[in-house]
């Protein structure tokens, strides 16, 4: 036992190492350390940076010998509060990531302030007089700021609606109290554009976290918002775990984006993590979407968010007009058919160009205005469609498009279901069945050669990879440098620009397919993004190209229906007890040796619940993934659904102490997965 003079304190500390528990060390002091101090502690044969959690009493008498001692407390970060440790400690637990190094997602890369090479913002003058708010916008404003409690409130309106100008003037009213705010967009739409819109109002008193900065950079960033230098915080997921002292609102613009979900490491949702983030500090949050998640709207019909609509464009500007051409016609109206007005046969248009679009493209070049090409690269290779119907095919027993295998096999990655791939269609009989696929550079190709005295510019991941490309390539928009814009999901979302008139989507059907249930939902986000670009400021028009104008997320768009599809879409869900009704695990497990990987998953496969479909609880796999060996790894993915995340966790814990990875093998789990794939 220690004498009454050099008695310790003990603390709960989360140690920043790889393992799931906590641990306790003493200090012998007579003050007492804060919680939230970031310490040095030995561990092991080593030393450890960790952070105190606690105080703690209950330790059994005969483990006080062997309790150690902190080594060091450091003072060059401010403490996290107990409200953001409690925060962070559901975090771990619900995503199943050590603490310890969950928490040091709180701090910046670097240690202390330096010089930065280059600003990270352009800041535009500030704007002296703002917009008189619409009654709807107004209202919103008021419901959100009338509590200073917690409350979640989902701003649901169109594009140019008027839901950022709501985002301003929350933001404004709470900085006149002294107040911080954090606002979290999805990477990609971060643009000069977006910036621009909050400098103008804030001028710089804004700070700006995303990826793409320089490690000196984002530790500027950070510090300039925790020091009380810069009041408003814009960013991507990450800026959520900046330590922003006197927060008085959070806002999530896009609310629905696939980016806020992170799928590696700490697989966290940044939306869900602000909710339990706003309610851990006791303030609003705004969540904005012109197409809500399904997990938001649910919350809403049950009286969990409060909703305000934003039901008007704010500039009266109606909706682009949006026409749907049916390319199985194509293939039979290309038999000598001579058009009149262009210059071009049909026949000898490519493939994934049909006439009407190719007309209003020449159009747009007439009166110098803009077009915009757009392709889904989400799409897999693998899914296979009938070119004469349009069918592709479906799992009997998940509602899910089997993927194609070594050429031959159609697969179930869901429930391991599989048949053998057609020579004809099943369900016209008459078509094959052919993967699918155009790609951008095809396009952008295809259409200088077809136009040639275009100005063409592929936007995806190859050509623009980072943001002074990016940055360059909205300039050269802006300045109508460019006439046609073939690109990615990175044209879809956040910009804005005048003369776009023309909206083409290549071919729909390439996001149709997707071996996800969250398939029809990411169609109808998309599909509804991409039309928005068209035609902000002046009448837009928007072609869908499909083998499938049947489809139901393809109508609901084209009759800009949220609500319906959501009701259509829920109503599906339930029935199969996906999310937002089940929750859901996915397993990953992986290894470079498939001996060993097979053996330890039929052994899992052996022990795990047989399938019962429609049941509450369930295990399906594991089974192969559609992309079964990625980087020289062999990967099986297994989902497990039940009523609740606890539910499920605790499953899986079972299972894993049960059968431990062999060595060699990866076993990790993502809870909420937005990708099954
Ligand atoms: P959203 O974020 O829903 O796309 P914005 O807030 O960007 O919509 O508004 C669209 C356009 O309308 C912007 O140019 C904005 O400046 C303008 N605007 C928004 N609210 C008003 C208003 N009350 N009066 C006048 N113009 C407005
Ligand atoms: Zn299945």
């Amino acid at each position: 036992m220690k004498s009454e003079s050099e008695k310790a304190l003990y603390y709960e500390v989360a140690v920043n190492a790889p393992l799931p528990q906590t641990f306790t060390y003493a200090y012998n002091l007579a003050h007492s350390l804060e919680v939230g101090s970031r310490i040095l502690v030995p561990f092991g044969k080593r030393t450890a940076q960790g952070i105190v959690l606690r105080k703690t009493e209950d330790i059994p008498n005969f483990d006080l010998d062997k309790i150690k001692n902190i080594l060091e407390v450091y003072s060059d970060f401010p403490n996290l509060s107990a409200e953001r440790i409690r925060w962070m400690e559901w975090i771990a637990e619900y995503y199943m990531h050590p603490l310890g190094m969950t928490l040091q997602l709180c701090y910046p890369p670097l240690t202390k302030v330096g010089r930065a090479t280059k600003k990270p913002i352009e800041f535009s003058a500030m704007q002296t007089t703002h917009p008189t708010l619409t009654d709807e916008q107004q209202s919103a404003v008021d419901a959100v700021l009338q509590k200073r409690e917690f409350q979640a409130h989902l701003l649901y309106g169109i594009t140019g609606s008027g839901k950022t100008e709501v985002y301003l003037e929350i933001l404004e009213k709470l900085l006149s109290e002294n107040k911080k705010g954090l606002v979290l967009v999805p990477e990609i739409s971060l643009t000069p554009q977006l910036i621009r819109r909050f400098s103008e109002r804030f001028g710089e008193q804004i700070a700006v976290i995303h990826s793409q900065l320089t490690e000196r950079e984002k530790t500027n960033q950070w510090w300039s918002v925790v020091n009380g230098e810069k009041p408003i915080l814009i960013g991507a997921r990450s800026a959520l775990f900046c330590p922003i002292p006197n927060l008085g609102v959070i806002i999530i613009d896009e609310e629905h984006e696939a980016s806020f979900k992170q799928d590696e490491k700490l697989k966290y949702h940044a939306r869900d993590c602000a909710i339990m983030l706003a309610q851990a500090l006791n303030i609003p949050i705004c969540m904005g979407s012109a197409t809500p998640s399904l997990e938001s709207w649910k919350n809403v019909s049950e009286g969990k968010y409060q909703i305000h609509r934003l039901t008007r464009r704010v500039t009266s500007q109606a909706l682009a007009h949006i026409d749907v051409v049916d390319m199985r016609k194509k293939e039979g109206s290309k038999e000598g058919t001579e058009t009149s007005r262009i210059s071009k046969k049909v026949s000898e248009l490519p493939a994934w160009l049909s006439e009407e679009l190719y007309e209003k493209i020449l159009l747009r070049l007439q009166r110098k205005e803009q077009t915009a090409l757009f392709l889904n690269r989400r799409g897999l290779s693998q899914v296979v469609i009938c070119s004469e119907c349009g069918e592709n095919a479906t799992c009997p027993n998940c509602d899910i498009s089997l993927s194609l295998h070594a050429k031959t096999h159609l697969t179930c990655h869901y429930c391991g279901y599989h048949e053998d791939l057609g020579l004809k269609c099943k369900k016209c009989l008459i078509g094959e069945p052919k993967p699918i696929g155009v790609g951008t550079e095809k396009v952008e190709e295809d259409i200088q050669k077809l136009i040639p005295q275009a100005r063409v510019l592929r936007m995806d991941r190859d050509e623009v990879n980072d943001r002074l490309t990016l940055e360059d390539s909205i300039r050269r928009i802006e300045n109508f440098e460019v006439d046609i814009i073939v690109g990615t999901q990175m044209i879809a979302k956040g910009l804005d620009f005048k003369k776009l008139t023309l909206v083409g989507i290549v071919l729909a059907d390439i996001g149709f397919n997707i071996p996800d249930f969250r398939t029809s939902e990411r169609n109808f986000q998309l599909l509804t993004q991409v039309s928005g670009r068209a035609g902000r400021h002046s009448d837009g028009e928007v072609v869908i190209q499909t083998f499938n104008p049947e489809y139901s997320s393809l109508i609901f768009s084209k009759d800009k229906n949220f609500e319906g599809f959501a009701e259509l879409e829920l109503s599906q869900r339930k029935e199969l007890f996906y999310p937002p009704f089940g929750k859901l695990m996915s397993v990953r497990i992986q290894s470079l040796n498939y001996q060993k990987l097979s053996s330890y998953v039929s052994a899992i496969q052996k022990a795990v619940a047989p399938l019962a479909f429609g049941a509450k609880f369930q295990v399906l796999g594991p089974v192969p993934s559609p992309i079964f060996k990625l980087k020289n790894k062999f990967r099986y993915g297994m989902l497990i659904k039940g009523s609740s995340s606890k539910q499920i966790r605790e499953y899986y814990k079972k299972l894993v102490s049960k059968f431990p990875a062999p060595q060699g093998v990866q076993i990790q789990p993502d809870i909420d997965p937005l990708n099954t794939f």
